[in-house]
């Protein structure tokens, strides 16, 4: 059997971290069996659905890498979902349902105030011809329900274990909309009869929904998929993640210039049993990928660990992999450049500000009552300059001068790079140059 995946975002918003690693989890998967990805748009709600997130989604996946074998959009099969539901009336499983959003509304609080869960009492299956009729005349339109067996649905989750989910404690789903719309529930089965998707790999906020699905399954087909459900992304504090990490989009990480493969090494090993390490290539997380080394825990994102994994990520990347995008950035300054700065750098972007730095004429910060320290720092500074220099000039002015810490180390900092914070000054040295170095101490452009 060829396994057969699919990820089925809606394109009613950007990918986040959290979608994004289900597409993650199905494709590493995938990958290691040699099978099939699908990329399924989940796109039957016309109003909320865009072409702008469509491509949006798609742009995000290749630049994470994760390429798919073939794609398609649900709103082009209505005919066939339609198809399945009338099947599913002849069958008798799907029933009209008149009642209003405020008539059930209210029933599901009289049943809270009488203590019982908020389960619809299918009164709808009791209706007679004339009295739907009579619903109609007045203008309502029906929603539809499918009809649950009552009985408990089991499977064997490749991630949860032995599951069940006992049917008679839901509400038979609305499959259809009082305006003819479609929910999330049926096309998302009939299309996965219809691609043989073999796996639905999906976070755990579907395990009730695919008690009710398997059922809809089984009265379509014969084929019913292995389902895995993944538990959702915390924040590193364990609670769920904030508004902000919530929404925190793909998109938000590529601008902000992360490198994909640190963005999935991240998602790829975060709640499993693997340690949190950057990986080289996606081929290596696949190898490497397990349901068995899933955990049940949640899986905690942090930030500051991605920003940490592509620092180290850029630090073992050798110029001839990111010389292009330097280059783009307008980072000049070749191999010799990039090997002084790597170690120094949490995102490619940060390589711009040396660049500048280092290479367009500029005049540093000089406080009037550092003028004549700036002054004797310039004179001593001998001219050519070797990995020492930094460490013996500084010790010659500390001991000439009396100043020490700050005092003695701000005002080179401020002189030669303008900014009270940044680079390496031992390394930021040599690439200044004697020249630059000496002219931007005594207050002039170099
Ligand atoms: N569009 C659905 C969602 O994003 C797909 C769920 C599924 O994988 O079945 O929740």
């Amino acid at each position: 059997m060829s396994v057969i995946v699919r990820f089925a975002p809606s394109p009613t918003g950007k990918l986040h971290v959290g979608n994004v690693r289900t597409a993650l989890l199905n494709y590493l998967f995938v990958r290691e069996q040699g099978g099939k990805f699908i990329l399924r748009i989940d796109d039957t709600d016309l109003e909320r659905s865009t072409k702008a997130y469509e491509e949006g989604i798609q742009a995000d996946l290749s630049w994470l890498g994760m390429n798919w074998d073939s794609t398609f959009n649900q709103s082009d099969k209505f005919a066939i979902y339609d198809s399945a539901a009338d099947r599913l009336r002849e069958a008798g499983l799907l029933y009209a349902c008149y009642e209003t959003a405020d008539e059930l509304d209210k029933q599901r609080k009289l049943l809270r105030v009488a203590g019982k869960p908020p389960v619809y009492d299918r009164s709808a299956l009791a209706l007679t011809d004339a009295q739907k009729k009579a619903y109609e005349d007045e203008g309502r339109s029906p929603h539809w329900r499918f009809k649950l067996s009552g009985n408990v649905v089991t499977w064997n989750d490749m991630v949860r274990g032995e599951q069940s989910i006992d049917t008679s404690s839901l509400s038979d789903p609305v499959l259809i909309r009082g305006d003819g719309s479609y929910l999330y529930t049926l096309p998302s089965v009939v299309d996965d009869i219809d691609a043989e998707i073999t796996h639905v790999i999906r976070g755990e906020d579907h395990v009730t929904n695919s008690g009710a699905q398997i059922e809809i399954f089984r009265a379509l087909s014969d084929h019913l998929p292995n389902f895995a459900h993944t538990p959702l992304l915390v924040g590193k504090d364990g609670k769920g993640l904030s508004k902000r990490l919530g929404s925190l989009s793909i998109e938000q990480l590529r601008e902000d210039g992360l490198e994909p493969l640190a963005v999935c090494s991240l998602l790829g090993k975060i709640g499993t049993s693997d340690p949190v390490e950057i990986r080289g290539s996606m081929e290596q997380l696949s190898s490497e990928f397990a349901f068995s080394k899933i955990g049940r825990a949640p899986a905690r994102f942090d930030e500051d660990e991605l920003m940490l994994l592509n620092g180290k990520l850029l630090n073992e990347t050798e110029y001839k992999d990111v010389k292009d995008r330097l280059e783009a950035f307008g980072v000049g300054g070749g191999e010799e450049f990039w090997n002084l700065i790597r170690a120094n750098i949490t995102k490619l972007s940060d390589a711009v500000s040396w660049s500048v730095m280092a290479f367009a004429p500029m005049t540093g910060q000089i406080d009037p009552q550092d003028l004549e320290y700036c002054q004797l720092a310039a004179d001593s500074l001998p001219d050519e300059l070797d990995a020492e220099s930094w460490s013996k000039w500084t010790a010659f002015l500390k001991e000439t001068t009396g100043r020490k810490g700050k005092s003695l180390f701000m005002p080179l900092r401020l002189a030669l790079t303008g900014r009270a914070r940044g680079p390496e000054m031992n390394k930021m040295l040599l690439v200044l140059g004697a020249e630059k170095a000496r002219a931007r101490l005594k207050g002039q452009a170099g």
